[in-house]
């Protein structure tokens, strides 16, 4: 039976899960809320939603799920107003939000002995980009999609928010959402704030250091790529999981400490079992798979910097099926730019190796 989607906050998330839905529902009616009349035309304009308001409150009472993709404050004030709606029987919401706990508080507080169900989420795949008009049918590809089931989440919820949200071609995964906060505190959040930091001393320090700024190269980039993230965003997720950030801050400030008495003591053993440690730590990783999510066959050529190189190698490959190319340039004149091409499987992996060296005498390194 179509069912009517309700999705508030067309920005890159919201606008792409709207795609998503409509991927594997087109019979469903999405109807769109945004503040800015920007993002709704666009929605409207491309096809991603079929109504669109500026009201909020306006479409709620029609929809079957409701789906809140909005900073996490503004979540928790349509929580708050959703509750005063006269909402359809069994509806079910959730949200987008990037912190977890806050958001399932306040459904809990406001939203219980109300028929309505709610189960929070968060779709771990964005950008910094914002706003409908990047939006993304296939955003959430392989990307976890976390939904943290609380007592609201009767039973069947999760089933029909897999159902509706298949097409995203996502992979569901349930956990509480305190325990959420805690993880993505470590690996996502304290990273934000580590990446930016870093880039403001470094930026601070080029001012009387000029060089630095030209001399910044791969690892630099690496280390601070996501210092481009959108400040609001970050901002809200900060203050919306407070205790635990602190905790990782104070944790990460002991560690520096650590390795600063190493090096003033000069002792070499602890400084190498440092470094060692966490190169293997992090080649036991998931992050050596592709997005972190799927495995990937990768394969890394050494090109020189001529001329039709890569299209050389590309023809070679011809009839194999490549998921991700990659040129890891490293601003140094005595390295040649390695090449990383990604395969779906170890066959065409073996074959590509094959093929290059056969033909080539680029040097090819496979991990
Ligand atoms: P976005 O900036 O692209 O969109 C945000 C939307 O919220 C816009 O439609 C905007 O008009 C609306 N909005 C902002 N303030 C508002 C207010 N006060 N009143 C009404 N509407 C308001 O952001 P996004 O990336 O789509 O993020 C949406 C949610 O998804 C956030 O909670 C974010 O934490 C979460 N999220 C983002 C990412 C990412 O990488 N971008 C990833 C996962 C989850």
């Amino acid at each position: 039976m179509a069912k009517t989607i309700y999705i508030a906050g067309l920005g890159l998330i919201g606008a792409s899960m709207a795609l998503g839905i409509k991927r594997d529902h087109p019979d469903y009616e999405i109807l769109g809320y945004n503040r800015s009349q920007a993002s709704r035309d666009i929605a409207l304009k491309e096809g991603m939603i079929d109504r669109a308001t500026d009201d909020f409150a306006s479409f709620a009472p029609l929809a079957d799920i409701i789906i809140l993709s909005l900073p996490i404050k503004q979540t928790i004030a349509f929580i708050k107003e959703l509750a005063n709606l006269d909402l359809k029987e069994g509806v079910i919401i959730s949200d987008a939000g990037s912190t977890k706990s806050a958001i399932v508080d306040a459904a809990e507080q406001y939203l219980a002995g109300k028929s309505v169900r709610f189960v929070g989420a968060h779709p771990m795949a964005g950008s910094h980009k914002t706003g409908a008009a990047s939006a993304d049918v296939n955003l959430f590809e392989n990307a976890y999609y976390i939904f943290t089931p609380s007592r609201l989440t009767s039973p069947g919820t999760l089933e029909e928010m897999k159902d509706l949200l298949s097409g995203l071609h996502a992979r569901f995964i349930e956990i509480d959402a305190k325990e959420h906060d805690r993880v993505t505190s470590q690996i996502s959040h304290f990273p934000h704030i580590l990446a930016s930091s870093l880039m403001e001393q470094t930026a601070i320090y080029a001012q009387e250091h000029e060089m630095a700024r030209r001399f910044a190269a791969g690892g630099f980039r690496d280390m601070t790529r996501i210092a481009e993230s959108e400040p609001g965003m970050w901002t809200s997720i900060l203050l919306s999981n407070r205790e635990t950030i602190l905790d990782r801050i104070e944790d990460f400030k002991e560690r520096l400490d650590e390795i600063g008495q190493a090096i003033s003591k000069g002792d070499e053993n602890q400084i190498w079992n440092f470094f060692n440690q966490a190169r293997e730590q992090r080649q036991a990783m998931e992050i050596h798979k592709r997005g972190g999510v799927d495995s990937s066959y990768d394969l890394y050529v050494d090109v020189p910097d001529e001329e039709d190189v890569i299209l050389r190698i590309l023809e070679l490959l011809r009839g194999t099926s490549l998921v991700n190319i990659h040129i890891n340039e490293e601003n140094r004149e005595d390295i040649h730019g390695i090449l990383q091409i990604s395969f779906k499987n170890a066959q065409d992996l073996e074959r590509a190796e094959h093929l290059i060296t056969e033909n080539t005498d680029y040097t090819v390194v496979v991990k």
